[in-house]
């Protein structure tokens, strides 16, 4: 019968820990101020910009930071403004997000 090799562990190797995001903004997502403003900011803008751009029409289903809120996008809850958000569709907010992962960037000092 096989033996399966015995696991090393590996002292100076950190245990992994799956799907744990690179900064926790859930404190930011989980306030009352902004679950307030996502809810209005989607009934004020309730089709999906980049489909617009597109000529399609999608339903926003996400309140998106422009820039991102990790590289400074509107990080005070008590100054949120409409400009410094757009609404999303699923699939273009999926999209973009995976773009940021790879280092793709939209808002203040980009030329889309
Ligand atoms: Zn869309």
């Amino acid at each position: 019968m096989p033996i399966r090799p015995k696991k090393i562990k590996r002292a100076w190797k950190p245990d992994r820990v799956a799907h744990q995001r690179a900064v926790d903004m859930s404190w930011y997502y989980n306030d009352p101020r902004w679950r307030k403003f996502s809810k209005g900011f989607k009934e004020r803008h309730p089709l999906c910009k980049k489909c617009i751009d597109k000529d399609m029409v999608s339903p926003t289903k996400y309140t998106d930071h422009i820039e991102r809120l990790r590289d400074g996008g509107a990080p005070d809850l008590n100054h949120l403004a409409d400009e410094d958000f757009q609404g999303l569709c699923d699939s273009c907010h999926a999209s973009k997000s995976g773009r940021e992962a790879h280092g793709y960037k939209e808002g203040k000092g980009s030329n889309r």
